[in-house]
């Protein structure tokens, strides 16, 4: 067995199964929705949110995926190792001392302020560097500021020597559709792109994408959608589920009335029943914040998390199930169809991007479907 290679599901607490195939018909499906002529690149930043950039970036290139984004300059040249050909844009731009870095992997900043701009213009000697241009339209968090964006409106020089290849923007409240920032958001960012030279623009992110086509304008940039999250919360998830997660039962006991369970006695049994100790903990991402509300799967059936997490288990109430579901080294289904990220993100008051991005290294995994 290679070193790298996960340990066998026996000797690991919880096995994480990781749909490829789900991923890149995740990434058709949102193509598929958009006006002509935009295209959807594939964000996977955070390493694919967690489930695994090495493989998750390869079966969306096979898909036909051609632009990806990711945060950090890390990232971007550990892609560049996995992907020759494809385009790379990193969100967090340009920092000082960087731009040797993004020209030798032809990775593609995303320009956040003028003196990144500068910076890039004077990194590029005989040719052109491309370049994204991200205007900030109310978010207040990276990007240039509505008085950068008529500066270089004024003076278009300043761009001499980059090769825009978007100007780009993010929406703060894509999740609602109802509320008032969108519109304001694709005002400001029409206007600040007739201030510009002419360039590709792109604007929603997975939940912008359900907005509607004055969204979609050139390049869309899809991320949690794409690992199965549900883009429109409040309404049916129309994303095939990719993450399913099992846990295994170490230990099942018999408690009378009043036994109390876990740390800090937070929890007392009203009456007697059984509790089965299941190896997945907050180090394996399965949050503290979701001790009073998470619940398991046993054959359909949901159990409740009793008592608190700890960071190596977890406890559940498995009263009145059929103890020969529940020996040590059965599994119980802590992510499935029936109950999905975004239900495991809700028990645990946090979003499904937090539940990904937390599941961990300790998991057996398995990848299906992966790229040939
Ligand atoms: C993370 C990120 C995305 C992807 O967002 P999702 O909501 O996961 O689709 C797109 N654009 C920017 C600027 C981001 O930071």
């Amino acid at each position: 067995m290679a070193r790298s290679d996960p340990p066998p599901p026996a000797r690991a607490g919880g096995v994480l199964d990781i749909d490829l195939a789900a991923i890149a018909e995740n990434w058709r499906r949102l193509g598929a929705r958009l006006a002509s002529p935009a295209r959807a690149a594939a964000v996977v930043k955070a390493d694919a949110y967690g489930l695994g950039m090495a493989q998750v970036a390869p079966a969306l290139a096979e898909a036909g995926c051609t632009l990806f984004f990711v945060a950090t300059l890390d990232e971007g040249l550990a892609l560049r190792r996995l992907l020759p050909a494809v385009e790379i844009a990193v969100f967090n731009g340009l920092l000082p001392g960087t731009s040797g870095d993004f020209r030798q992997a032809r990775l593609v900043p995303v320009l956040n302020e003028l003196g990144q701009v500068a910076a890039w213009r004077d990194a590029a000697d005989t040719r052109a560097l491309p370049a994204i241009l991200h205007i900030d339209t109310g978010m207040a968090r990276l990007g240039l500021a509505p008085a950068d964006v008529a500066r270089l409106g004024a003076a278009p020089q300043m761009l001499a020597g980059l090769n825009l290849r978007a100007v780009m923007s993010h929406l703060a409240c894509a999740d609602e559709p109802a509320h008032p920032l969108n519109a304001r958001q694709l005002a400001a960012f029409r206007s600040a792109r007739a201030a510009l030279p002419r360039a590709p623009a792109s604007l929603a992110a997975s939940s912008g994408i359900f907005l509607g086509a004055d969204y979609h304008f050139d390049i869309v940039r899809p991320g949690v959608a794409l690992y199965g999250a549900n883009p429109t919360p409040g309404q049916p998830n129309p994303m095939t589920q990719v993450v399913r997660l099992k846990g295994k039962i170490l230990q099942v006991r018999d408690v009378d009335s009043a036994a109390t369970v876990g740390y800090g006695a937070a929890h007392r049994m009203e009456r007697a029943g059984r509790i089965a100790t299941v190896a997945v903990g907050y180090a394996d991402g399965w949050l503290r914040s979701s001790s009073p509300h998470g619940s398991a799967g046993i054959a359909g059936q949901r159990v409740p998390v009793i008592g608190r997490i700890s960071m190596d288990l977890m406890t559940l109430d498995v009263t009145g199930i059929d103890p020969a579901l529940t020996r040590p080294g059965d599994y119980v289904d802590l992510i499935d169809e029936q109950h999905g990220v975004d239900d495991v993100a809700a028990a645990a008051g946090t979003i499904a991007y937090e539940i990904l991005t937390a599941l961990g290294r300790r998991h057996h995994r398995i990848y299906r479907g992966g790229a040939r």
